[in-house]
């Protein structure tokens, strides 16, 4: 539909064909999930120097006992929306009130500010650093310098258009006398609004004397402002209810067909991807039938503060909102107040102060997060996750049935899963655990192991990384590097204690070549001839290789023959270069890594593969990593395993620089290790679970959502520790035989190719002895050595 022919063709369109349409067109961009933000209402002041017919927010002096909200109240009510879960402050506010009143003047001088914007600008701070909710502002009509005030402390703002119908403003329409509500005035604003880069809410009261035509100008001239700008992040469909005490208090309410006419033709105007919105609470015992017109979205619902703007009709309950949602085949989402496509182009939409504020609050999806867990935090019980009794979508369904088949699902299908909540979530779930029965059986296996990090000291600087050092101490502590005797030690005491595997990583160190790696290998097959080598990350493969001058595959062949036994898939992060410009830009591209993968399995040295997700990437970006993954596997068969690697932020330099969300939600951590054992099915035998990042009963509940495999006892784990985690260096055989015997599943020690452990390091596994300390000698005492060119060369 082009815009000049929208009139004519929604004036044509029976009612019924329209509303369908529109709620296709909603299906389509939002699928079946609406949303409502958990908002508290803070009415910073009721005066206003607009006077509409309709409205009993906005009082004269004389009928209120305070001007402004003092600083202490405004925080009272942001604390008690804090307490109750809000997410969003919502500053509700009269139009320039100082234009019209003295005592809006002398309060703000009292207050110690020349005007209301600059009062609002220092209510929304407070607010943002006292207690992290996310302001929504609506001061009314601004011009640029008023904008360019309030963006550092604004997630996001509105303001009405309305209307532009210029004869309401005519004397007897209810706009007349108010000033800011002159239909060129607001237009100028939203598109103030668009030029200073603001996600911007506007919308339209019907029912106040415009005809349809006049609605349909009003939404086109939105449209248009949206064309130029791209920042109408949604569209309110008010509908006017008349209250006593207004002039207008006995004009009849529009007619509810015309509410719905109207949501329809914002729908097809704006098309699948807006947000359209319907205050509930003004259409009580209607809820489906919004829906039905092409609503995706409820607006600000608070558990705290009345409708300050209708206060003669109350908020529903959101345990009544979810279930009038459903009971309509929908499903009721808490969304934040800046919507998920202005939080991923943030570096456009929002000023860069308030980046951590709103990633703190964000999912994967730009929903709002919906607990307070966190990978590698001990202090937090995995929260336990409500299904909701209704059934599963049927599209949800469709998808799992098509995984379970071992088809391969497309990029939406598997955003779809990651996008599923309650019951859905609950159906994924299961169908995963399923399928793990079908296909892994109940036993849950496990390697004893050791890592061994033989340095910190790095030449790169992934911004996630807590684990890197400089050539320097600092803050973080001093760079460390062992030398080949220390390896040595820890191999064959990894041996002694029954270890079957050891694990070798650690950062670029600036005199690493590829002959170190060379060397690494020849050690430890020197110190335990049996022991297998699983080592370097693709980064380290890619280093070797450039170091000595020759390809991968050349490297890895003279990797294989020093001892090499198998690649741990790490340095794989996000398989989506646009994330990984963000996140390691210097590091191997999506290729580069499936280049390295590709060559090692041709030359039949098998490599896990990985995934670290819950940071500043999206579900889409998780959807074109497990398909990189499957497609490689239905070419080589050289993966042994999935393993999902949930982000530890506490640590990480750009989480401490707000610039990375606090790690995935639990929800999302469940549905990683579940997606992908539907998405890898049934080229995938093993989806590990890791018990550092989630501890015993995080790892244990995702035994129940697709994984079988519980990783290596470790013996000593550092990078996730560096990263904040706190679940310890070891999970020695003792205590995961009891972890997996408490899920009723049955334990098996194996080695790194997932066949039994040689039986005579499984026996001496059990009743180990305590490990020696660790000897993590500070890299500037092998300085002498590295500039020999001899850097890690064994003494003995
Ligand atoms: Fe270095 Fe690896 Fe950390 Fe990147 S992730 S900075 S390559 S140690």
């Amino acid at each position: 539909m082009t815009r000049s022919g929208i009139p004519q063709q929604l004036s044509r369109m029976p009612t019924r064909a329209l509303l369908d349409t529109a709620a296709g067109l909603r299906d389509q961009g939002w699928g079946h999930q609406v949303s409502y933000s958990r908002k508290v209402f803070i009415p910073l002041t009721e005066l206003c120097r607009d006077v509409c017919h309709y409205c009993t927010y906005a009082k004269t002096p004389k009928r209120i006992e305070q001007a402004y909200l003092s600083p202490d109240q405004v925080l009272a009510i942001a604390r008690a929306g804090q307490l109750q879960g809000c997410k969003e402050a919502l500053f509700t506010l009269g139009d320039k009130p100082e234009l019209r009143y003295s005592a809006a003047r002398e309060a703000l001088a009292k207050l110690g500010y020349a005007s209301t914007a600059e009062y609002l600008a220092a209510m929304a701070k407070l607010v943002l650093d006292e207690t992290g909710l996310l302001p929504h502002l609506n001061p009314g009509v601004l011009d640029p310098d008023d904008y360019r005030l309030l963006r550092p402390v604004a997630a996001s703002m509105g303001i009405m258009l309305e209307s532009t119908a210029a004869r309401l403003c005519e004397r007897g329409g209810p706009h007349f006398g108010s000033p800011d509500k002159t239909p060129e005035v607001r237009l100028q604003a939203i598109e103030n609004a668009g030029k200073a880069k603001i996600p911007l809410t506007t919308g339209l009261l019907i029912g106040i004397g415009e005809t349809r035509d006049e609605r349909l100008e009003s939404l086109l001239a939105i449209e248009a402002k949206h064309q130029l700008y791209g920042h109408i992040q949604e569209i309110i469909i008010q509908n006017f209810v008349p209250k006593p005490g207004t002039k207008m208090h006995d004009v009849p309410e529009p007619a509810f067909e015309e509410l719905l006419w109207t949501i329809a033709a914002a729908r097809l105007i704006f098309g699948p991807n807006m947000s359209i919105q319907v205050p509930p609470n003004l259409n009580s015992g209607r809820l489906a039938e919004l829906l039905a017109a092409g609503i995706n979205d409820w607006g600000g619902v608070s558990p705290v503060t009345p409708d300050h703007v209708n206060p003669e009709s109350p908020w529903p309950d959101l345990e009544r909102l979810s279930a009038e949602t459903a009971a309509a085949g929908h499903q009721l989402v808490e969304r934040l107040t800046i919507y998920p496509d202005f939080i991923e182009q943030r570096e456009t939409w929002l000023d860069s102060g308030l980046f951590g504020r709103v990633l703190k609050h964000a999912d994967a999806s730009g929903m709002a997060r919906n607990d307070h867990w966190s990978a590698g935090s001990s202090l937090q019980q995995a929260p336990q996750l409500e299904a909701a009794a209704n059934p599963p979508h049927q599209r949800i369904r469709a998808i799992t049935d098509k995984a379970c088949n071992g088809e391969r699902l497309d990029e939406g299908e598997i955003v779809a899963l990651f996008n599923a909540r309650e019951t859905d979530f609950e159906h994924v779930r299961q169908a995963a655990d399923t399928l793990r029965r079908e296909v892994a059986g109940d036993t849950v296996t496990y390697a004893v192991n050791r890592n061994i990090n033989y340095t910190n000291m790095c030449t790169y600087r992934c911004r996630f990384c807590a684990f890197s050092r400089g050539k320097h101490k600092d803050l973080r502590g001093e760079p460390y590097l062992l030398d080949m005797d220390e390896i040595s030690r820890r191999t064959a005491e990894a041996w002694e204690r029954g270890a079957t595997e050891v694990c070798l990583q650690g950062g670029i160190h600036p005199s690493f070549t590829g002959e170190t790696y060379l060397e690494i290998c020849r050690t430890v097959k020197e110190t335990a001839p049996n022991i297998h080598v699983h080592a370097f990350s693709a980064l380290e493969i890619t280093h070797g290789a450039a170091t000595l001058n020759i390809s991968i595959r050349e490297f890895l062949k003279m990797l294989k023959a020093a001892g090499l036994g198998t690649l741990p898939g790490t340095a794989a992060e996000i398989l989506d270069d646009a994330v990984r410009a963000r996140l390691c830009a210097d590091k191997v591209s999506t290729q580069e890594w499936v280049t390295v993968m590709r060559t090692a399995h041709q030359l039949e040295i098998p490599t896990t593969s990985t995934i670290m997700f819950g940071h500043l990437e999206t579900p889409r970006s998780w959807a074109k990593h497990l398909l990189i993954l499957r497609d490689l596997q239905a070419e080589t068969g050289g993966f042994t395993e999935f393993v999902p690697l949930p982000f530890v932020h506490m640590e990480a330099p750009m989480y401490l620089k707000g610039e990375a969300r606090p790690g995935p939600t639990w929800r999302e951590t469940l549905l990683m290790h579940a997606v992908a054992r539907l998405v890898l099915n049934p080229l995938f035998r093993n989806i590990q679970t890791s018990w550092v990042k989630l501890g015993k009963q995080g790892a244990l509940e995702c035994l129940n959502a697709g994984a079988n495999d519980l990783g290596g006892t470790l013996m000593n784990e550092s990078i996730s520790r560096a990263a904040g985690a706190s679940y310890g260096q070891e999970l020695p055989p003792e205590a995961m035989r009891e972890l997996i015997n408490s899920a009723e599943r049955s334990p098996r020690v194996r080695n790194t190719l997932y066949g039994n452990a040689d039986p005579d390091q499984a026996r001496h596994a059990f009743g180990a002895p305590p490990l020696e300390p660790l000897h993590n000698r500070p890299a500037r005492e092998l300085k002498a050595a590295h500039e020999q060119q001899t850097p890690l060369r064994r003494q003995g």
